[in-house]
């Protein structure tokens, strides 16, 4: 299960260079993908080797101190509040260089009352004297306190370790994963895009073989399924309950149920309404589903209330907007009257089986051999990369690691070039794949 860390504060103390911080992957490649757009309020931290989390920026929650309990000030605001009072963790950020101010008082007295697991974050300790910044925080009583400078990235990788060892245990491994027959599907997207339509009619149709998976933790649904003989998971998103179940509860938590509902699952289906292109929403849905490196297929639903050229406009806007990801499969499928859906199947099933696939050392390191020998790495400064060989180092997604020399000279554009030769050869569609460059042998 995917826990939720929540940042509360006044404005201006820097919760937003700090959600960034945390959420920014690293990989470049992955992060700066021209097309996706970002949401500024819910990320992952993913960092390395450790566990994952949810992050939410409150922002807005803290305006002035009338709305800190009672403004509602529209829709993200009301789900951000929310989020905090059931985050698994709150850290209250304040700013070391203003010290304590009549509204952090406010905001304490706040989160006393929601109860949420807290810890004080000072933040801004650059270039100050930090022991004076804690002591002036002192009085707030908080046992654990971290020091840092989000700007600066100090104390970051600190925070975050603290962070990691006040969630909750993770408990038996997670249940949903315990059957590997069974292909673990997530249909993601906005509101209204069909999901509920499409589950509902998968399950329609076989409703003698549905069954609910009990979750071990908070509101997590699952349901199994089969269709044509092939077993399938779905995993728990808004659009698995009867939509007179999804009660306001459910509909706050939507976009962290999207982000668990991509960690569960093995591919990520992100539905998009043909008649709307592909919005902002849909592109940081799709972001979320490539940051987290999940197989993925695009399904263009209500095809059906198209006309001629309603389609034509849809399929070269599709194209240009979607080229961010041209290597997922992109279905068109009409929920409501069942069709594309064997098409939809089929692509879930090659994207599922290019995700999964083993490699071996030596087929990995032959097709590395040819893409450098075919089209070298251009000299940099006097300086040129040497490739030398290549091994898997893991599948879903498939990640390959690359042996050589001056592998800091290699460009974007090489790294994508290499992308696309593995993808060509290995014949690899609907998944995302990575490289580590590793110096030496
Ligand atoms: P938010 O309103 O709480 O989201 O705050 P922002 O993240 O927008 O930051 C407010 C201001 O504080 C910006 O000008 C930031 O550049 C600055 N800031 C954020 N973190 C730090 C820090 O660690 N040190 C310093 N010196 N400035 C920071
Ligand atoms: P969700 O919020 O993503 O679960 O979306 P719903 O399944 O509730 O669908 C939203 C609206 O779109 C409903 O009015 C559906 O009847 C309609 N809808 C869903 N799928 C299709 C489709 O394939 N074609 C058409 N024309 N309408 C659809």
């Amino acid at each position: 299960m995917l826990p939720l860390v929540a940042l509360v504060g006044r404005p201006n103390v820097g919760k937003s260079t700090l959600f960034n911080a945390l959420t920014r992957s690293r990989d470049a490649l992955v992060h700066d993908q021209p097309g996706v757009t970002r949401d500024r309020h819910y990320g992952v931290c993913r960092p390395e080797g450790q566990r994952t989390f949810a992050v939410v920026d409150t922002g807005g929650i803290a305006g002035e101190s009338e709305h800190l309990v009672e403004g509602l000030l529209g829709a993200t605001a009301r789900q951000a509040r929310a989020a905090a009072a059931e985050a698994d963790l709150v850290l209250f950020i304040v700013d070391g260089r203003e010290g304590a101010s009549a509204l952090d008082d406010e905001i304490l007295a706040w989160l006393r009352k929601t109860a949420r697991p807290t810890m004080l974050v000072i933040n801004k300790t650059d270039g100050i004297d930090t022991q004076a910044a804690l002591n002036d925080f002192a009085r707030y009583g908080f046992s654990e306190v971290v020091a840092i400078s989000s700007a600066h990235r100090q104390g970051i990788d600190e925070l975050i370790d603290e962070v990691i060892g006040r969630l909750p245990d993770e408990g038996a491994s997670n249940e949903l994963d315990d059957d590997p027959s069974r292909i673990r599907i997530a249909f993601i997207g906005r509101p209204n895009v069909g999901k509920s339509t499409l589950v509902n009619r998968l399950l329609g149709e076989e409703r003698m073989i549905a069954s609910e998976v009990p979750g071990t933790t908070r509101d997590s649904v699952a349901i199994d399924m089969e269709r044509d003989g092939r077993r399938y998971r779905l995993i728990d998103t808004a659009g698995l309950r009867r939509k007179s179940r999804v009660d306001e509860a459910v509909e706050k938590f939507s976009i962290i149920k999207t982000l668990q509902a991509i960690e569960q699952c093995q591919v990520a289906v992100v539905m998009l309404d043909a008649g709307e292109g592909v919005t902002d929403q849909d592109a940081s849905v799709l972001g979320y589903a490539l940051d987290a490196g999940r197989a993925l297929v695009v399904a263009v639903n209500k095809w059906d209330g198209q006309s001629d050229y309603q389609r034509q406009q849809a399929e070269s806007l599709l194209s240009r907007k979607l080229s961010f990801v041209e290597w997922a499969e992109a279905v068109r499928i009409s929920a409501k009257h069942g069709s594309g859906l064997g098409e939809l199947f089929k692509a879930i099933h090659r994207a599922h089986a290019s995700a999964t696939h083993e490699f071996s050392t030596s087929e990995v390191t032959k097709a590395m051999e040819i893409a450098y020998e075919t089209n070298p790495p251009p000299v940099v400064r006097g300086h040129v990369a040497k490739l030398r060989y290549a091994h898997p180092a893991a599948s879903n997604p498939p990640t390959f690691v690359v042996h050589g020399n001056r592998l800091r000279t290699l460009s974007e554009s090489y790294k994508r070039y290499l992308e696309n030769f593995f993808r060509k050869r290995f014949k690899l569609v609907g998944t995302p794949i990575r490289f580590v460059f590793k110096e030496g042998v």
